[in-house]
């Protein structure tokens, strides 16, 4: 069993992404970042923090906008009008989940399509779909990233992904599918869950269930990516594979933490990068 290390993956792309964002500075492009947050959830909070200390270690330009949680739909859909006819900034996030009596469709709807480097606006979930896009989404594009650093092939594989949400698990079967890999989606309704699982060459689960992936689920020689992350009553950060189970039966795996989480900050500084590129004509975005 090998361990595919996220964390030093994401340190070499980061490595990458510094030495453009400086080449770009040279040149009179400054990357910038505006991230907004509404509320005080913990885990978001620390997500933002993140972002933020990410966009520092590579010389990107970052805006924090922390809005209080009675914030409204005209406060914030103003927000976002002013930061997408700003000049100085690239890239606009707006930190998810949002409180309950904000309207999230509408939110990601108001960002310019151009500054969505999260790609969860319906131009670019569309772009996505028929395989012309300039954004993907980061988790998925994370993992895509640690299955071609470990030189781990997807065309022709078996691929069953445990999830379907619109940011992690329907993206993610889509970019297996574009590798030219057999693509299956499971979700709550699926049935016989395990016999669907256990014919998988690479499994990702997207679930958000601590443990949730057992070695009875799991095909010998498999590859097992784990997006999940779960934070227990009182117990520290887990992914939703039971590791110490399933480990034994993989060729590869990824640890939580150190695996996918990593990548995602990563392909989030990638993707302000490319709206830069974009949004200054210059080539290669
Ligand atoms: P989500 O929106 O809650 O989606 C969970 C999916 O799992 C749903 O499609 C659900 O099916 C499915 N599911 C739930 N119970 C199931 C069961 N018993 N059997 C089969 N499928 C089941 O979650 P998400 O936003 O995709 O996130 C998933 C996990 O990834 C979470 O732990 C989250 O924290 C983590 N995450 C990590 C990163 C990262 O950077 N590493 C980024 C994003 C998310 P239905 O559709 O039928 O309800």
């Amino acid at each position: 069993m090998q361990l595919i290390n996220g964390k030093e993956i994401s340190a070499k792309i980061k490595e990458d992404i510094k030495a453009e964002v400086s080449q770009l500075k040279k040149n009179g492009v400054k990357v910038g970042l505006a991230v907004i947050i509404v509320g005080d959830d913990p885990a978001s909070k620390v997500y933002v923090n993140n972002k933020k200390k990410a966009c520092e270690a590579l010389g990107i330009y970052s805006e924090e906008y922390a809005l209080p949680e009675n914030t409204t739909m005209e406060g914030l859909l103003g927000l976002i009008n002013e930061l997408n006819g700003r000049k100085d900034i690239n890239g606009i996030l707006c930190q998810l989940p949002l409180p309950r009596h904000l309207d999230e469709k509408a939110v990601i709807n108001a960002i310019s399509p151009e500054k969505d480097v999260d790609a969860f606006h319906p131009v670019n979930v569309g772009k996505i779909m028929i395989g012309d896009y300039d954004f993907l989404p980061c988790t998925p594009a994370g993992v895509m990233e640690l299955l071609a650093h470990s030189n781990i092939e997807v065309e022709g594989k078996t691929c069953v992904v445990i999830g379907r949400s619109n940011i992690v698990g329907k993206p993610m079967g889509m970019l297996l599918l574009h590798k030219n890999g057999t693509v299956t989606i499971c979700h709550s309704k699926t049935e016989n869950l395990e016999e669907v699982t256990s014919k998988a060459d690479i499994l990702v689960a997207a679930v958000g269930k601590a443990n949730f992936v057992k070695a009875n689920m799991v095909k010998e020689g498999a590859v097992v990516i784990d997006v999940g992350m779960n934070r227990p009553e009182g117990g520290k950060l887990c992914g939703d594979v039971d590791f110490d189970d399933v480990a034994p039966k993989c060729s590869y795996i990824t640890p939580v933490p150190g695996g996918v989480g990593p990548m995602t900050i990563a392909m989030l500084m990638a993707n302000t990068v490319t709206a830069a590129k974009k949004q200054n004509n210059i080539k290669g975005a």
